[in-house]
């Protein structure tokens, strides 16, 4: 395999340098896949650089589309048209343009994901071209993975210099700015790797999107996207894009995190995204830290290295370009060392190398490709490791550990001020608001697993006469002493909480009436017998009253069970008080 890539500012510099490079080639035998890079969203030009490259290479599958800026030799180029050629001795290329206007997605694309099964069945990989600002190619691509199996899918959304208004890929002749063009590698010689590198790191507190749909959300932690955005990163100036890309959201899905960088602000200050964000996804600030971007260049370049690839096609977001400014280059060069590069700045990078994710957002997927049947000697010497510049990265880098510490820290201080405010602040039991919350869910608990519950009310008796007697010190002091009495006697999943007043309430899960009795009258006598314990003309002696009632699990009557224990409290209390009760 071969690879070329050059560039040209016009239409007439094409034929000529295409017939120059073309020299270089051993032969002209063989499939070409030739992919065109363009900054021009003219079609009747992209027609012409198709017709040209035609003239010279017959049989060449082309496909292209515009975009935020061209990659060729590992530079960034700009306002130019990249023409990759890449010439395969034993594989095949085929190409297609789908349409995706008006369509379901996901069934065309599961529709062309058989129909690649059964045409192209030595099929290793296809590169998409989409025109992601107006169709959702995500959907496409989970419907060509369902239809396919696991081909790897690689390639970018086409731009039009970040205008976000009209993109356009093509396939030889024939173009669309509402659709995918394809090409689809085949063959038993062609081996291919894909990396996708990321480098942003989450910080800051983790947020919940509360209101999303169709990759625009509304709502983070319940407040209008933009305005959480401006909140914590401060007034948004103009261009959402190049304003705050700095700052993508960082989506956690199980272990992994995506980063996706809003695109534009929509109504009601809402914000679009051009990868799947849904709504319960839990998210955090990203910042692109300079020192980890190229350490993972460097990774993916050692692991290439070994790979030895024919050539390169790299596939990297608009906002890299933008975020990294100069630095740019630093990331490309050391992939041109490995073998030829050609590429574009995307809306959108596809790898479909997770089951989470096909769009990445803020990426860089670096394309591998090679066939093995030769045993070549590599031109390419081993590539120089990417040098951090400086940047002022190392102080960032610490603002950021700064950063992500306080929030660390204040997170945990807020869990733990979760926690007091579940408990009674006298007896350190819980109180009734954690309580009312606990009861639903056992409630609920024991109808799933259609078990009984006891609830039992207690109540002490004479109370107020402690108070008279002893004063309210003392009987504070016997109220912590009775909570510490029963707390001590119950079963880790009981639920034990001050009611109000002197007043507590005690749910037993999973247990049925003759148990509740047996329990309940334990802990009367516990209370009788310890209560007064070392007992002295300060400290009194004390009973408690108690009503039991049975929630049992095909009857769901909420707060119905806690009124039942409250009469047989009331009975226990008429009989005569210190006893055990039951409705
Ligand atoms: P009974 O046997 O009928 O329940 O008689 P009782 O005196 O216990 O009932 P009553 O409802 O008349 O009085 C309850 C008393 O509990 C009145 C109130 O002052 C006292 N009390 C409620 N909460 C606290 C508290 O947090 N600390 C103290 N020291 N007393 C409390
Ligand atoms: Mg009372
Ligand atoms: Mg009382």
């Amino acid at each position: 395999m071969q690879h070329l890539s050059f560039e040209i500012q016009d239409i007439e510099q094409l034929s000529p340098s295409m017939a120059q490079q073309l020299e270089s080639l051993a032969s002209m035998e063989g499939e070409f896949l030739v992919q065109v890079f363009s900054h021009s969203t003219v079609q009747n030009t992209l027609l012409q650089i198709s017709n040209v490259i035609h003239q010279h290479i017959p049989n060449a599958n082309i496909i292209g589309c515009s975009t935020n800026g061209e990659i060729s030799r590992g530079k960034l180029l700009e306002k130019t048209t990249v023409i990759s050629i890449s010439q395969f001795e034993t594989s095949e290329v085929a190409s297609h343009l789908v349409s995706l206007n008006g369509t379901d997605e996901l069934k065309t694309g599961e529709e062309f994901g058989v129909y690649v099964s059964e045409r192209y069945p030595h099929a290793k990989g296809m590169i998409i071209l989409a025109n992601a600002i107006a169709v959702d190619c995500n959907d496409f691509m989970i419907g060509v993975q369902n239809g396919a199996g696991n081909i790897p899918i690689f390639g970018g959304g086409a731009g039009d210099y970040f205008a976000k208004e009209y993109t356009l890929v093509f396939n030889n002749t024939e173009f669309s700015s509402s659709g995918v063009a394809i090409a689809i590698l085949s063959g038993d010689d062609l081996e291919i790797a894909v990396h996708s590198l990321q480098g942003w790191i989450p910080f800051g507190p983790r947020m919940e999107v509360t209101k999303a749909d169709d990759n625009v959300i509304y709502e983070i932690d319940h407040k209008p996207a933009k305005q959480l955005y401006q909140h914590y990163i401060g007034k948004i100036e103009d261009e959402i894009f190049t304003d705050i890309l700095s700052f993508p959201l960082m989506i956690e899905r199980g272990d992994k995190s995506f980063a996706r960088a809003p695109v534009y602000s929509e109504a009601e200050d809402s914000l679009a995204f051009l990868a799947d964000v849904e709504q319960g996804d839990l998210v955090r600030f990203g910042y692109g830290d300079i020192n980890v971007i190229f350490d993972e260049v460097n990774q993916s370049v050692e692991q290439l290295s070994n790979f030895s690839p024919d050539g390169l096609y790299l596939f990297s977001c608009g906002c890299r370009r933008i975020y990294l400014g100069e630095d740019i280059g630093t990331e490309l060069q050391p992939f041109e060392a490995l073998a030829p590069t050609a590429g574009f700045f995307t809306y959108g990078e596809y790898a479909n190398l997770s089951s989470e994710t096909n769009v990445l957002n803020t990426a860089f997927v670096v394309v591998a490709i090679k066939e093995t049947l030769l045993d070549k000697e590599s031109r390419y010497e081993k590539a120089e490791k990417a040098v951090k510049s400086e940047h002022g990265s190392k102080a960032m880098t610490r603002l950021m550990h700064f950063i992500s510490q306080v929030t660390y820290e204040l997170e945990e201080a807020n869990a733990k001020l979760k926690d007091i405010a579940k408990l009674d602040g006298l007896t350190g039991i819980m109180n009734r608001g954690a309580f009312e919350e606990y009861f639903e869910l056992e409630m609920r608990r024991c109808k799933e697993r259609e078990c009984d519950m006891a609830v039992v009310l207690m109540d002490i008796d004479h109370f107020k006469q402690v108070n008279d007697n002893f004063g309210h010190i003392i009987g504070d002091n016997m109220l912590k002493k009775i909570a510490h009495i029963i707390n001590h006697r119950i079963r880790c999943n009981d639920i034990f909480a001050r009611y109000g007043g002197e007043e507590f309430v005690l749910v037993l899960p999973e247990t049925s009436l003759t148990e509740a009795l047996d329990i309940t009258e334990h802990l009367r006598k516990a209370v009788e017998l310890r209560s007064g314990e070392r007992s002295s003309k300060h400290v009194p002696n004390i009973t408690a009253s108690f009503g039991i009632s049975i929630a049992s699990h095909n009857q769901y009557i909420g707060q119905n069970v806690i009124k039942t224990a409250d009469e047989a409290l009331y009975a226990a209390k008429h009989a005569g008080r210190n006893r055990v009760e039951w409705r």
